[in-house]
């Protein structure tokens, strides 16, 4: 774990954060910026510098990572009205904590992507 890493300190529980969840692959944690009334990341254990570093020995974190955002959905009350899944991919994709992270966003009318 890079010890400089922000999202691999909140996972070793040095950072405080509002953990939504845990298991052996993930943490969800609370945007410390929301931008929407639900905004959790959901974040690996294991240090990824963002998805681009995903391949298809990663197949079961992914498939992970998605059935936890879809539960905090459900938990959270936006299942029925709808969300969003968004990953951020270096300087032109937004990304600015290089530990990917998967953001779920819901809760009020999201904008148009682009
Ligand atoms: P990105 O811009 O890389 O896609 O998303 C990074 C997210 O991490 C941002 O939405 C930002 O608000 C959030 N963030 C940055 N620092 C912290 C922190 O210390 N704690 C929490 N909970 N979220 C953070
Ligand atoms: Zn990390």
């Amino acid at each position: 774990m890079p010890a400089d890493c922000l999202f691999c300190r909140i996972a070793a529980g040095d950072i405080p954060a509002t953990i939504v969840h845990e298991d052996d692959l993930v943490i969800a944690f609370r945007d410390i910026e929301p931008r929407a009334p639900t905004h959790i990341l959901v974040v690996p254990r294991e240090h990824l510098g963002s998805a681009a570093d995903l391949d298809d020995g990663h197949e079961p974190l992914l498939g992970r990572i998605v059935a936890v955002a879809n539960r905090l959905a459900a938990a959270e009350g936006v299942a029925e009205t709808g969300y969003r899944l968004v990953t951020n991919i270096g300087g032109d994709g937004g990304q600015s904590v290089e530990h990917l992270h998967v953001h779920l966003l819901g809760g009020r009318q999201l904008g148009r992507m682009g």
